[in-house]
């Protein structure tokens, strides 16, 4: 696979994401599916200068400046990804500089959304062969952590949770759903996993067994559930003396394969309640109202709507750096779905979030020997 440089993407590197004060959008587009060619589909998208998606109704190929003058039918990305982006690429786009972020103790989270059969899976978790970014950012950390190796003591753990029908599991160790309560960190799910992770190499089977233990519908047992939220937490933890001082550092990576966002995109009271008597993703709705309330401003920010919610709300508008990639499919079947995707891709443009915080504390080294070891003692029960 090649590996973009540096600079390859430029509309990437206007934008650092580590800046903390807009989300950054991302659009992947998926190759055409071998049954879609055999059903005849035609491709209605094309991407162009590595920014802009144009939707072509009709799928002619023809006169895609007249598209620019037509609402909805042209957008602007920080970049846009065509098929023949590689795992590897899409990785080194949207998540790398987060990664980075992650490692000096700030929180940072990458989306993706899209409809079922978009690409969201492949994207995040991906196959043996095609690692996604869920991976190849756990293989970055290491990476970067032997690189720093020699500078403290650094520890990484992961978790992997499930949202479906407004019921949080644990995907690394399936039972019981887990309770959320708020704690001085934020909102954490008690008894979650905290998996120690070593190594790369152990992660891939890690998550696909997690993934496995997502929720199926009843009807089509070996696929997963349309309406799950997969959420992977990494987090990067760093102890060091320094001079006198003992400093922690911690990060925390959050990676979302969101629910298909097939029908979820009613935004007015009375469709919202129709559909949610249908017994639509209620999480994937709330994200979308929390979504609206950032971008108009509102003070009040409906986190408490929904488990998702609740779970990302340091992730949304926090100290934190966000990424979203709008999964799309590039068949004309698939037309009003895509339109919808790039809809909301466009308005999570329009999110500012806070300034960065980061999760850093530094500690006066105590005079004595009985006094170190009281404070060792100490950090080891807060973790
Ligand atoms: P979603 O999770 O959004 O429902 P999936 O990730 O499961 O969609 O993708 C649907 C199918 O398309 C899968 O068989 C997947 O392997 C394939 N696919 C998706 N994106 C790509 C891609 N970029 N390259 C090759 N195959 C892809
Ligand atoms: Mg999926």
């Amino acid at each position: 696979e090649r590996i973009v440089q540096g600079g390859d993407l430029e509309a990437v590197s206007e934008n650092p994401s580590t800046n903390g004060s807009r989300i950054l959008v991302f659009v992947r587009l998926r190759p055409t599916a071998k049954k879609e060619k055999e059903a005849g589909s035609r491709c209605c998208v094309k991407i162009m200068n590595k920014r802009d998606v144009y939707l072509t109704e009709f799928g002619s190929e023809n006169d895609y400046l007249r598209l620019k003058r037509l609402r909805g039918r042209h957008f602007t990305f920080d970049a846009s990804l065509p098929d023949t982006t590689t795992q590897q690429e899409v990785y080194n786009t949207t998540t790398s500089e987060l990664l980075e972020a992650v490692l000096q103790g700030r929180n940072g989270s990458v989306f993706c959304y899209g409809a079922t059969g978009a690409g969201k899976t492949y994207t995040m978790l991906g196959t043996i062969d095609n690692p996604g970014v869920m991976v190849l950012a756990i293989k970055d950390l290491f990476y970067k952590i032997r690189q720093r190796s020699c500078d403290g003591d650094h520890t990484v753990h992961l978790s992997y949770l499930e949202v479906y029908n407004e019921t949080v599991r644990d995907l690394l160790s399936p039972g019981r759903p887990l309770v959320l309560r708020e704690d001085k960190q934020g909102i954490v799910a008690s008894g979650l996993t905290q998996y120690r992770a070593y190594s790369t190499d152990e992660v891939m089977a890690l998550l696909q067994q997690g993934n496995q233990n997502r929720t199926t519908e009843p009807t089509r047992a070996n696929e997963t559930s349309s309406r799950s939220h997969a959420i992977l937490q990494v987090i990067a933890e760093y102890h060091a003396r320094e001079g006198t001082n003992i400093v922690t550092r911690v990060g925390k990576l959050s990676l979302i394969d969101l629910a298909g966002s097939e029908r979820s995109l009613a935004t007015d009271q009375r469709t919202l309640r129709s559909i949610e008597g249908a017994n639509i993703n209620r999480s994937l709705l709330a994200l979308s109202s929390c979504i609206n309330a950032l971008v108009e401003g509102k003070k009040h920010i409906p986190y408490r709507n929904s488990k998702l919610t609740q779970l990302l709300k340091d992730s949304l508008g926090g100290a934190c750096n966000t990424v979203m990639i709008a999964n799309i499919s590039p068949s004309h079947l698939q037309f009003g779905e895509t339109q919808n995707t790039l809809h909301w891709a466009d308005r999570a443009k329009e999110i500012r979030t806070k300034a960065c915080m980061t999760n850093e504390e530094t500690m006066q080294m105590p005079e004595t020997e009985t006094d170190q070891a009281k404070l060792v003692l100490e950090l080891q029960k807060e973790n």
